[in-house]
């Protein structure tokens, strides 16, 4: 078996398209050595290693030594250095690398194969014993952490009583023999910590630091980050091998990252980092503030360091250029890492660029405009979910702000809450329901479930690219970074900037679009709808065949839905109708009257306000479908809880309160969801299905009567578990219709359907379908009747099911598809066998879940139908579902 690929000098043994088998990092590597671009020699060791080392009780393949030795050697072959040479060391970074990119979960060992002979070698070569013990040291560093664990904050004190002897501040004031002594401490530390002394020998260093990055597939962050993203454990990581480029030689040396397009907006321009004299990640751990790519990127940040493009123009146009063949390359916004040694560049790596939802709007958009991708692509690349951060409101223009301090606008959005300065706070208090706004001095990745707890990052310290802004971004979380006016002092648990004092649980506002932080709760306005967003939406329409209905009762969620695009309502819930200040008495009036004539009697208060509803709707969905449930709760929902409302109540009706405590315990249900509830009260007490039809078609005949189309309801006979249910109920409605439209003179279009939310119902659809004109699957009830459980309690034991995989997802968020999603498809097969021209839709909380929307288009359902803020995302969703 091959278990290594190289890659250098223009040639690569491997492909982008070979990311399962050599990680992100490895493949593209690859990709850019094959296109011809700058890249420092290497090779990948597959995740298939990394899988066989765990098979094998951490032991490696035979295979593997040979593999490896034959590859290290061909490095030196390409650059005339020998590994462990005494007089001309190669060195080399050792680099983890997942299938699915894993930002700071896995560590990088850089300067291996340095020791105390190596490093006077490479100082005698370069001529600058400097930069050959700060690379030791750094060394050091990196190996004791990732390989040894030994903790970072060992070495930092080291080198903090240094400069405090010497009176220096920047790392970049100490000299050689500084950082001789330096060196000297820190081997002293590892012997003490580890009990043994720092590796000498090149090839144990190398060994033990490959190891040590297939061990880190298996450490807490990794598992956590794997957890939070669904990536697989088996997947397993590579571990790329490669020569080492040095940006810390001197002045004419940097190193950087960069996006080839704004990753915050989208826009089309060269946005990045970078520091001179530097290494590695000194430009993400926000040590020195780094310095910006472009000089039109450091005035939009009003930054006064001088940017590469004024610095380093040659080696600028260059990696100018090297932007644009990736983005040709790989058609897509790219996130690179490069290294500036001695005035020529080298490229480390590059990867799909992580974007805010706008950006990646923008981006896909241009895209399309430029003819790099066609419209599908560009329909297909945005996550549907994601849409839901632009959906969302942002600040206020008008409102009044105090401003206290600017930071990066790290990653767009405005949020409000509670200043926390831990992330396992923000953890606990976002438990008991609380919004938090997470302050650090900077993040890593230990505080990756704090960050997503909180409604928003705000850091002290560190630039775009810093853990903050990154994570951020990807979570779809407001982030300010670097606000660097402001002190957090973790120990007094407040955060000062001039003479404002904030303490802990006091609201803060920020706005990650402009990088603003505010004392108190500022509000916030809905997000515009057109630009970029409009013009996807509408390829997307083009696109899909479902049409996207939403869930809505109240007007105003009916206006929303339509502002966001939605093609009528698919569930109109008209018990929300009666919870109404109000109404509420009538509606108890109504379920305590002991015989038929009481009930009508409150149900002629009712019949009115529900006629009133049905036309405000009816209205605001002119031209548009209107899907109307029937009542469905328990009568007992409704009933008087406190005493204050028994005494009302009894007044109301004449009755003791007495009375109306025993007849409220009388109706009193073990298990109301399986109860009296649906179209059993139809069964029961027909006079409510029937004022409601009444309001339903008196609405329809009004609206028809005033200017424009009118619509066509439709109406949902809730829990129908036989046809029989259905042939009763439907005889009402349609006796109703007829009495209206005698009376009104207009005769209204209507369809009489059911909700499909029992087992029975899908199984005997083929029937049901001989009277329901439509099915709309309840989901929701559907999953809860399938599974036997209530969605209500499942929170005691749906999370240990899902831990220990039994289930994948929570099956009230993505539809089961196996289960749940069998009844669905055998009731749609039935349902139109009877019936072809049957409607079918969906209205459970599914209808705007893009998972379940693929399965609803497998299935052939005419819609999907939404809360109004997911109307967005289903029409989108539904797109990619047809592609
Ligand atoms: P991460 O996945 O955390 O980004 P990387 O493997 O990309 O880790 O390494 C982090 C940084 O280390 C790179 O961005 C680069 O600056 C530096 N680095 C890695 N390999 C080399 C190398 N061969 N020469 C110079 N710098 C390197
Ligand atoms: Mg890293
Ligand atoms: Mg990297």
């Amino acid at each position: 078996t091959r278990w290594v690929y190289t890659f250098g000098d223009g040639k690569a043994e491997g492909r982008a398209e070979m990311r399962d088998l050599l990680g992100g990092k490895g493949a593209n590597l690859a990709e850019m050595s094959s296109l011809g671009l700058p890249v420092p020699p290497g090779f990948t060791i597959t995740t298939e290693v990394c899988t066989w080392y765990y098979d094998h009780e951490q032991q490696y393949p035979a295979e593997l030594a040979a593999q490896t030795a034959e590859a290290l050697a061909g490095i030196e072959a390409l650059v005339g250095m020998r590994f462990g040479d005494a007089e001309n060391p190669l060195l080399v970074s050792v680099r983890s690398g997942a299938r699915a990119s894993m930002p700071g979960m896995m560590d990088t060992v850089l300067n291996l194969g340095l020791n105390d002979v190596t490093v006077e070698g490479l100082a005698r070569r370069s001529g600058d014993p400097r930069f050959a013990y700060d690379s030791y040291r750094r060394f050091i560093q990196m190996f004791a952490n990732v390989v040894l664990d030994i903790d970072h904050h060992y070495f930092e004190e080291i080198l903090e009583n240094h400069k405090l002897d010497l009176g220096l501040h920047l790392d970049t004031e100490l000299t050689a023999d500084h950082w001789r002594a330096v060196v000297a401490d820190y081997k002293a530390r590892v012997a003490e910590v580890s009990g043994a002394p720092f590796p000498q020998e090149p090839q144990a260093q190398l060994q033990a630091a490959i190891g040590a990055v297939f061990g880190s597939w298996m450490n807490q962050r990794a598992i956590t980050y794997r957890r939070l993203h669904d990536i697989p454990e088996s997947w397993g990581t590579a571990v790329n091998v490669q020569a080492m480029v040095f940006g810390n030689m001197g002045e004419d040396c940097a190193t950087g990252v960069a996006f080839t397009r704004d990753p915050s907006t989208g826009e089309n321009v060269f946005y990045g980092e970078y520091l001179v004299n530097a290494q590695g990640e000194d430009v993400v751990a926000g040590i020195r503030t780094p310095q910006h790519l472009t000089i039109a990127g450091k005035q939009k940040n009003g930054s006064s360091l001088p940017s590469m493009e004024e610095v380093m123009p040659v080696v600028f146009t260059e990696l100018d250029r090297v932007r644009g063949v990736l983005e040709r390359h790989y058609r897509d916004m790219q996130d690179i890492e490069f290294t500036v040694q001695q005035g020529k560049l080298w490229m480390l790596q590059t990867r799909t660029g992580k974007r805010t939802a706008a950006a990646a709007l923008r981006i896909s958009v241009s895209l399309a405009e430029e003819g790099l991708i066609d419209r599908a692509t560009a329909v297909a690349r945005i996550d549907a979910s994601s849409l839901d951060q632009l959906l969302h409101p942002t600040l206020d223009p008008k409102a009044e702000r105090k401003v206290v301090a600017k930071g990066l606008p790290a990653s767009p959005g405005a949020a409000s809450g509670a200043v926390v300065f831990s992330a396992e706070e923000a953890e606990t208090r976002a438990q008991r329901g609380d919004a938090v706004i997470l302050c650090r001095i900077e993040t890593s990745p230990e505080d990756i479930q704090g960050m997503h707890s909180a409604r928003g990052i705000l850091t002290t310290r560190g630039g775009m690219t810093s853990h903050a802004a990154v994570v951020a971004r990807g979570m779809g979380r407001p982030c300010v970074a670097g606000a660097g006016e402001l002190r957090i002092d973790y120990r007094a648990q407040t955060m000062t900037v001039r003479d404002v004092v904030v303490k802990a649980g006091e609201r803060i506002t920020i706005d990650g679009g402009t990088g603003e932080v505010m004392l108190g709760a500022v509000p916030t306005v809905e997000p515009k709808l057109s630009g970029d967003f409009a013009q996807l939406m509408e390829w997307a329409d083009g696109i899909r065949r479902m049409k996207v209905r939403t869930n809505a009762e109240t007007p105003a969620d009916a206006r929303t839905a339509r502002k966001f695009g939605a093609e009528g309502i698919g569930l109109c819930r008209t018990e929300h109708m009666f919870f109404d200040a109000g109404r509420i008495v009538a509606v108890r009036e109504m379920i305590m009257a002991g015989d038929v004539e009481g009930r009508r009697r409150a149900l002629a208060k009712l019949l009115p306000m529900q006629r009133d509803d049905f036309a405000e709707l009816f209205r605001i969905m002119r031209g548009l479908p209107v899907t109307i449930r029937l009542l469905d709760p328990p009568l007992h929902e409704f009933l008087p809880h406190s005493e204050a409302e028994l005494a009302e109540l009894a007044t109301v009706i004449g009755a003791s309160v007495e009375q109306v405590r025993q007849r409220a315990a009388q109706l009193h249900e073990t298990n109301p969801m399986l109860g009296h509830r649906g179209c059993r009260l139809g069964i029961t007490y027909p006079e409510i299905y029937e004022m409601q039809a009444r309001a339903i078609f008196e609405a329809a005949a009004l609206v028809a009567g005033e200017a424009g189309e009118s619509v066509e309801p439709e109406i949902m006979v809730p829990l129908i578990a036989t046809r029989k249910e259905l042939d009763i109920l439907k005889a009402v409605i349609d006796r109703v219709a007829g009495e209206v439209a005698a009376a009104s003179g207009r005769e209204v279009a209507y369809l009489v359907g059911t909700m499909i939310e029992l087992p029975r119902a899908a199984l005997k659809a083929g029937d049901i379908a001989a009277t329901a004109q439509f099915f709309s699957f309840g989901t929701n009830d559907l999953t809860q009747t399938t599974f036997g459980l209530s969605r209500d309690d499942a929170g005691n034991f749906l999370p240990a099911y899902e831990r220990q995989s039994i289930l994948e997802h929570d099956p009230f968020v993505t539809l089961d598809v196996e289960g749940v999603g069998e009844l669905v498809s055998i009731a749609a097969e039935r349902g139109r066998k009877t019936r072809p021209d049957l409607k079918l839709g969906i209205c459970g909380e599914h209808g705007g879940d893009p998972a379940s929307i693929r399965f609803c288009e497998t299935v052939g359902l005419d819609y999907v139908s939404c809360s109004p803020y997911r109307v967005p995302i289903a029409r989108l969703a539904a797109a990619q579902a047809a592609l």
